[in-house]
């Protein structure tokens, strides 16, 4: 199971592809070009906060599973 959960806020999304590139599995661009989440274990959980942090607008909102811990966006 993954350690994070993913999720995307749709408004941010300016549907550039990044976070798919390190995360294809995970995430992939819906039918608008926004990113969704796909399969979040279908990416290492290295590889998902590498998608969240490459995100140039802080879109993809990652959850600690365990702790209910804010990872990503930080502050
Ligand atoms: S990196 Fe961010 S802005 Fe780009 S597609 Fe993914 S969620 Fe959207």
């Amino acid at each position: 199971m993954s350690k994070y959960k993913i999720e995307i806020d749709r408004d941010l999304c300016i549907g550039d592809g990044a976070c798919v590139g390190e995360a294809p599995e995970a995430i992939e661009m819906d039918d608008e070009n926004i990113a969704i989440v796909r399969d979040p274990g279908g990416n290492s959980d290295e590889e998902i906060l590498q998608a969240a942090q490459v995100c140039p607008v802080d879109a993809i909102i990652l959850t600690d599973n365990e702790s209910g811990e804010k990872v990503w966006p930080q502050g």
